[in-house]
């Protein structure tokens, strides 16, 4: 895509929306049907592209976590938008009320958003923002990963088949073309991706002074307490780092342990990831995306291991990818205490006692989630008060993300804005205040010269 076609494609955009400032109900709707219909007539083709990408990529996994969570959002949209649209009404003030003003907010479309995804899961971290930003009333400019081609190439070749043109379209390229996208004056960008390349995105939205939300990454941790079922704790990580390969934005990526129960939990990790069918080259598998990834994640765990941490393959032994990999108690100046790990590998680290675990965690910036394993709800409301993320998940990981009811996004160093179900309707809608006047003139009381009916409203 040349950066000439960029601007003309956003132009043809952007007067569709001058055209139709607020799709009704009905329009809205037709057009989140599409997107269902685009992902359920497809599946198979999906599913193809995803695995060609990703080297492979098991096709359930692909229908559970990029189709299935996608027409999920769509369908809780079809249900919900038309309450979400309903004018809400605000009470005015005593003085306001007794002159017969009327005030409300209405959600209005910003007008056209840009979608920049990232390649781990393709499909769904382009669709879930679509559906609300459609919702929305909004007109859709999408710039897919060119790490995962094939799937940006259909997801290219699917919306011209469902949208028209100047309703949703799709920007595919290299760095350049991202980096052009980004700079077009959009009404609203979000990005899905890594914390460097947002930093540039927030220097040329500033220049547009084009609001973005944020969906980064981080380190989300696992405190174990010692009041956890080590047996649950341990099976639903290794799903959380088996699932698309542990290449999950909310992948549990270290795990806070008392040292005497480091060994029993080992042991119950190790028994977890016997009995799932996790080695790479399986049927059920996902491999790691590309060889740069594999690379960066090889070095991880070779500096976690030269630099005194203690280094535990779980599973299989395929030469060409990589296994669930265990790293404990690596020296602090290893990488993989502070880099995301975005993969299969776990990183534990022994530390006992709550307030030091806590302590632990504040120390970095606030991570997407953090996962709390242990039975005390006291503990768990110490967590949720004494650190921030931006969501706090209690025995489970990852399934959070399956509730289209709640808000998703980070704080801080793990992003800024939320999305998903009503609250991607609204980040991307203008809330407008509005207020009717009443049958008094307010205006008489405030203007000078003052009267005792001004000082006694006043007061
Ligand atoms: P990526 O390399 O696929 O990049 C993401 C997008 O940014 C792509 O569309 C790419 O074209 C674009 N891009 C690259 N350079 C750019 C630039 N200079 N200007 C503008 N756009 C540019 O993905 P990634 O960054 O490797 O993604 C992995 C990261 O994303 C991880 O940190 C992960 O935690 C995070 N992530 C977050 C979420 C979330 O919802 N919070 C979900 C998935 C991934």
């Amino acid at each position: 895509m040349s950066i000439t076609n960029l601007e003309t494609q956003f132009t043809t955009l952007r007067c569709a929306y001058h055209l139709e400032r607020f799709p009704s109900l009905a329009t809205r709707l037709d057009r989140l049907r599409r997107i269902r219909a685009m992902l359920i007539e497809n599946e198979s083709a999906w599913c193809e592209a995803l695995s060609e990408d990703f080297g492979y990529r098991s096709a359930d996994q692909s229908s559970f976590a990029d189709i299935t969570t996608s027409i999920k959002s769509v369908n809780h949209a079809l249900k919900n938008l038309k309450f979400w649209m309903k004018a809400e009404r605000r009470t005015p003030d005593l003085s306001l009320r007794m002159s017969g003003a009327k005030t409300y907010v209405e959600a209005f479309p910003k007008g056209v958003v840009g979608i920049v995804s990232p390649w781990n899961f393709p499909i769904n971290l382009a669709i879930s923002p679509l559906v609300s930003v459609l919702a929305a009333g909004n007109r859709a400019y999408i710039k897919p990963s060119e790490a995962t081609p094939a799937t940006s190439a259909l997801l290219e070749k699917l919306i011209s088949d469902y949208f028209s043109e100047d309703e949703v379209a799709v920007a595919c390229g290299d760095v350049d073309v991202a980096q052009a996208f980004v700079k077009l004056p959009f009404d609203h960008i979000i990005y899905t991706g890594g914390e460097t390349v947002a930093r540039h995105i927030m220097r040329d939205a500033a220049e547009n002074l084009v609001p973005l939300t944020l969906e980064l990454g981080g380190k989300s941790p696992v405190i174990v307490s010692s009041s956890a079922d080590l047996a649950m704790t341990a099976k639903r990580v290794a799903f959380g780092k088996y699932f698309n390969a542990g290449q999950i934005c909310i992948a549990p990526d270290y795990l806070l342990i008392d040292a005497e129960r480091l060994e029993p939990f080992l042991s119950e990790l190790k028994s977890a990831v016997e009995n799932t069918d996790s080695s790479q080259g399986s049927a059920d598998s996902v491999s790691i995306v590309n060889n740069r990834h594999r690379q960066r994640l090889e070095n991880l765990v070779s500096e976690g291991e030269s630099k005194s941490g203690r280094v535990i393959k779980l599973s299989g032994n395929n030469q060409s990818a990589y296994e669930l990999t265990v790293v404990i108690d690596p020296a602090d100046e290893a990488g993989i205490n502070t880099s995301e790990i975005f993969g299969p590998v776990l990183l534990i680290k022994t530390m006992g006692g709550l307030s030091e675990q806590i302590a632990y965690i504040n120390k970095s910036s606030h991570p997407l989630v953090i996962y709390y394993f242990g039975r005390s709800e006291a503990e768990f409301r110490r967590v949720a008060c004494e650190t921030s993320s931006g969501g706090l998940v209690k025995n489970d990981v990852i399934f959070q993300y399956a509730n289209d009811d709640l808000p998703f996004g980070g704080v801080g160093g793990s992003g800024m804005g939320k999305y998903r179900g009503e609250y991607g309707f609204k980040e991307f809608s203008n809330s407008r205040a509005v207020y009717k006047s009443g049958f008094i003139d307010v205006s008489g009381f405030v203007t000078p010269p003052y009267t005792d009916v001004f000082r006694m409203v006043n007061k």
